[in-house]
């Protein structure tokens, strides 16, 4: 994989995703173009059914655009095989879903490795960086306790170190908060403003006005297209 060390994070290109055929196909994404730049904080904001999530999964090489294309960190997407996609998905990309998705009896700890063990990181380093990452979450005292021990904030924490653990070029969240309650909201956007302030890329969705403030710009999606696309001044991921 080549990758550009000055190109975008993200460029996308006239991306269009139809679901079935026929008459009861959905046009999900109808030609969404946007570029994210190396410490951009981008909040994607749309109703429910505005293609937020479909927009997430192609970005994070989950899903495969109908139409159009995109390349991440310099690395056009759709040129690779499977194993060149799962391979730039493990090293570029950390998730953050809705509901933590995390593994069950698993401890934190071992569900941060996981990324790792993935890319074929030793054990001893895997460790490492997986303290370091939980660590940066404010978890350290909760490393041996499984998801079904931990609060929902908690585990959304769990997920976000297991995300930054691999170092990746994009942080992807999607609704990161939409299951949380308020205080642990607050963690949440607090963490991904301190990693933001640390110059990591974050694209995250949601429907939330308040969760949105957070960025330092917000693209809006209306029925599959982008409608705005607003940087806003003062916040770190606006400047760069
Ligand atoms: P959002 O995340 O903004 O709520 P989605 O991306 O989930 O929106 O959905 C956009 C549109 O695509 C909706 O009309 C939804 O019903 C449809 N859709 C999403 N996923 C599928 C799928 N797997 N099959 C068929 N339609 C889908
Ligand atoms: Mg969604």
């Amino acid at each position: 994989m080549t990758a550009v060390t000055d190109a975008p994070v993200l460029d996308v290109r006239a991306v269009t995703k139809t679901y079935g055929t026929g008459d009861t196909a959905v046009r999900a994404l109808r030609g969404v173009s946007l570029t994210v730049r190396r410490g951009d904080y981008v909040a994607i904001m749309g109703a429910s059914g505005s293609g937020k999530s479909t927009l997430m999964n192609i970005l994070g090489c989950l899903d495969v655009p109908t139409g159009g294309g995109y390349r991440i960190d310099g690395t056009d997407v759709g040129a690779l095989d499977e194993r060149q996609l799962a391979i730039l998905r493990n090293r570029k990309i950390g998730f953050v879903f809705q509901s933590f998705n995390l593994i069950p009896r698993m401890s934190a700890l071992a569900n941060v490795e996981l990324p790792l063990a993935y890319g074929g990181v030793g054990a001893a380093v895997r460790r490492r960086r997986a303290l370091a990452a939980l660590g940066q979450v404010g978890l350290s005292d909760r490393v041996h306790h499984e998801p079904n021990e931990l609060s929902g904030g908690q585990q959304q924490r769990v997920a976000i170190a297991r995300a930054l653990v691999t170092a990746p070029a994009l942080l992807l969240a999607d609704e990161p908060t939409g299951n949380l309650d308020t205080h642990s909201t607050a963690d949440v956007l607090r963490i991904l403003d301190d990693l933001s302030a640390g110059g990591r890329t974050i694209v995250l969705i949601t429907h939330e006005d308040d969760v949105a403030a957070h960025a330092g710009r917000v693209i809006r999606l209306v029925d599959g297209e982008v409608v705005e696309d607003r940087r806003r001044t003062g916040v770190p991921g606006a400047a760069r």
